[in-house]
């Protein structure tokens, strides 16, 4: 999708540090951590929020998850635990409408979110 920054990275376009990528899947760095470890897991096609990829079912969901927790294996987050969410929706506080779950780790989390 045109103008979208989450497409731009998936394509290259724009520069990001990418972890992780599968065939229809990218995980990348997020460019301001809220935790030791803090990576985004999108498609690389463009899909607005959770809501839309789940809609749209296919397996992609299943393959984010799948992403999501090689990037924690490759950050060295997996046995110390790491935390997935998705904000999507307004109230959530979503800025990015590009559907991306966030993975969160390498110090003691807190719970719940404010
Ligand atoms: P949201 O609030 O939509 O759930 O999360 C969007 C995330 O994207 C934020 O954590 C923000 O730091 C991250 N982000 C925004 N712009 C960029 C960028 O250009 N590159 C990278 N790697 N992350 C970004
Ligand atoms: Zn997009």
């Amino acid at each position: 999708m045109l103008d979208c920054l989450f497409c731009g990275i998936a394509s290259g376009q724009i520069p990001a540090e990418i972890i992780q990528e599968d065939s229809r899947t990218i995980a990348f760095r997020d460019i301001n951590p809220q935790a030791p470890a803090h990576v985004l897991v999108i498609p690389k096609e463009h899909y607005v929020d959770l809501a839309a990829v789940a809609e749209a079912g296919g397996g992609l969901l299943e393959e984010m998850g799948r992403l999501a927790h090689r990037a924690a294996v490759a950050e060295g987050i997996d046995r110390s635990g790491y935390r997935a969410v998705f904000n999507s929706g307004p109230d959530s506080g979503q800025e990015v409408p590009h559907v991306h779950a966030h993975v969160l780790g390498g110090r003691r989390l807190s719970w719940p979110p404010g």
